[in-house]
């Protein structure tokens, strides 16, 4: 198991922001700490404009720069084009890793699903899973497939997607919620599935296995996981029902498709998102 990550990520915050560095730190003093899983260890390098500008216009890069706040969830944290940069790096790095068989996760911020190919939101500044799957394209992969099982919808990756040749999108989420999209499916290739609050775990699994199901007829050569773990029933931002045992079945059910496949960490936002995101690993892990 290999696990990109670089504690530079955690550099930025705003007090009473639920997107906090103590996601990743704590997460990552967790797996330090966990013997059963064995991991190694890289850091990501930045993203270049070529990779960047396949998701994004040229417009949305020079505003990552901007001094004022892009809305009331997307602060103009101080550096924040090098921590985004540095995020969409580390998908890249993770999808490379797929590709020469690694499991591989990618444990960075900020998130990236919500980031359209021109505006900024939801915490999102690049979209760092899309930029990974554009490259894997343009690089010689025929099919990529993203699986998006964080409990909002995935908005920016199905803007930059949709009718995409060669790409296909499947989000998982809770309806009504932010964004509020992906009620239907759109274009030749976004799939989505909203669920309703509080639904209950047996048919949460359901749809999440129906989404899969999909995916797998796709035949995708690459598979990009849009990991957020907000789905969870003590996250503070969404009203759903899946715990800890839930995304370990879900790591092992993606794994068990014996297809490449990297993941990226997008939301989680409850105490326990460590616990999660390690049972999510042991799942894909085969453990
Ligand atoms: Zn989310």
């Amino acid at each position: 198991m290999k696990i990109i990550t670089d504690e530079s990520c955690t550099a930025y915050s705003r007090p009473g922001h639920p997107e906090k560095p103590a996601r990743i730190t704590r997460t990552l003093e967790a797996l330090r700490a966990k013997t059963e899983l064995p991991i190694t260890w890289a850091k990501p390098g930045p993203a270049d404009d070529t990779a960047i500008l396949r998701a994004h216009t040229p417009e949305h890069l020079a505003r990552l720069g901007a001094s004022e706040d892009f809305d009331a969830d997307s602060p103009a944290y101080p550096n924040i084009a090098n921590h985004a940069r540095a995020s969409a790096g580390a998908a890249l790095e993770a999808m490379r890793a797929a590709r020469n068989g690694e499991t591989v996760f990618s444990l960075m911020r900020p998130p990236g699903h919500h980031a359209t190919r021109d505006r900024i939101m939801g915490f999102c500044y690049l979209n760092n899973i899309a930029i990974a799957a554009l490259e894997a394209l343009a690089t010689g992969t025929k099919r990529v497939a993203i699986f998006d099982f964080d409990v909002h919808h995935g908005n920016g990756t199905e803007d930059i997607l949709l009718n995409r040749d060669g790409a296909a999108f499947f989000s998982i989420h809770q309806s009504p919620a932010y964004p509020d999209t992906g009620r239907s499916n759109v274009g030749n290739n976004c799939f989505n599935y909203p669920v309703p609050p509080a639904l209950p775990r047996p048919e949460y699994r359901d749809v999440l296995s129906k989404a899969l199901d999909q995916l797998k007829q796709f035949k995708p050569d690459l598979i990009g996981v849009s990991a957020g773990f907000d789905a969870y029933a003590r996250d503070p931002l969404a009203q759903e029902t899946l715990e800890a045992e839930d995304f370990f079945w879900l790591g092992q059910k993606i794994g068990a498709l014996s297809i490449p496949t990297f993941s990226v960490l997008e939301g989680g936002y409850s105490r326990d998102l460590p616990d999660l995101i390690f049972d999510y690993l042991r799942g894909i892990n085969g453990k």
